[in-house]
């Protein structure tokens, strides 16, 4: 029976990371085919943005018709603050992120920055208003100048390289035969996830946009470089209304509200401190992380309780 079980628990495994890579490679087509139906509303204007505040009003959102993801959610980034998300993998945290980018549209309900309902306003000028460090990264096939400085268009070789060194990538970058020219992506130099998301995280630096969402930004770092590109990602957002879908809880702390997330509804929101004196599942996660925080190196992830 036990000869039996191993390879069967191994298979399991196998099963899982297939049919995950399946899933992600139908969301990257699902989110490709999306795209090309967000469209520029007929004689759609540009976003005009004063303080930046970010209002989701009754959202709600399906990938498919059959089964809804997000129902009816209400909260406000007001101008220079940051809201963070919180909750269990698949509550739907990374659908915000991706409809406030406008990847997909609402179903139901409006999303307004500025009183201006995003769905009004040219996507070329939302964009330019927003940096988005993804959970996933997907690279252009070009040089790593090239995917920095996308961020900004006409940034000189200076001002990358200083975004390179805010991010902790430019000593790899300089290490690589090419430096900067090093073409990277599915052509080029492969990446790791975390190399992937320190381009990522620059490039959001160099474009230092009015509006910020971090998914999960350093979630492929070790901690050492997690602790310091957290620094230089608090400091950055410092006046800029931010949307930080949280991996380590210590990265929530000051927020001026935190939404916990589950199953597509916000289940508790509040600050830091009003959510612990709640007792509730908030106050759970955070016990859970400091307790493994104490048992392994001192930066445990926000854990996956249901
Ligand atoms: P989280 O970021 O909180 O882990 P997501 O927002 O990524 O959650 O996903 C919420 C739900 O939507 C999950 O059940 C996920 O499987 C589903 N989902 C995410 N992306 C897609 C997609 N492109 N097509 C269909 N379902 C999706
Ligand atoms: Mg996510």
């Amino acid at each position: 029976l036990i000869q039996l079980y191993i390879p069967m628990n191994f298979l399991g495994v196998l099963y899982r990371e297939i049919k995950q890579s399946l899933a992600d490679l139908d969301k990257m087509f699902g989110l490709l085919e999306r795209e090309r139906e967000v469209a520029d509303a007929a004689g759609a204007a540009a976003l005009q943005v004063q303080g930046a505040t970010v209002r989701f009003e009754e959202v709600s959102f399906a990938y498919d018709p059959a089964r809804p993801i997000l129902q009816g959610l209400s909260f406000e980034v007001p101008a220079g603050k940051t809201v963070a998300v919180v909750g269990a993998s698949g509550a739907g945290k990374s659908t915000l992120a991706r409809l406030l980018y406008r990847f997909y549209d609402v179903s139901g309900g409006r999303i307004t920055i500025d009183g201006q309902d995003i769905r009004s306003v040219t996507q070329d000028s939302l964009r330019r208003h927003i940096g988005i460090v993804p959970q996933d990264t997907v690279l252009f096939n070009d040089t790593v100048a090239y995917n920095i400085g996308y961020g900004r268009t006409g940034a000189s070789q200076a001002e990358i390289e200083a975004a390179a060194q805010a991010a902790r990538i430019h000593d790899f970058i300089v290490a690589q035969p090419k430096g900067y020219d090093t073409v990277v992506g599915e052509r080029g130099l492969k990446l790791s996830g975390g190399e992937k998301q320190r381009v990522a995280i620059a490039r959001t630096l160099l474009k230092n946009p009015p509006i910020m969402i971090f998914d999960e930004a350093t979630s492929a770092l070790d901690s050492a470089n997690e602790r310091a590109i957290q620094g230089e990602l608090r400091s950055a957002s410092v006046g800029k209304t931010t949307l930080v879908i949280a991996h380590r809880l210590s990265t929530v702390v000051d927020a001026h509200e935190i939404l916990v997330m589950d199953a597509g509804q916000i289940v508790e929101r509040g600050a830091h401190a009003s959510l612990l004196a709640r007792g509730g599942r908030y106050a759970r996660m955070w016990a859970l992380q400091n307790s493994a925080e104490n048992g392994s190196d001192g930066a445990a992830a926000v854990p996956n309780e249901g």
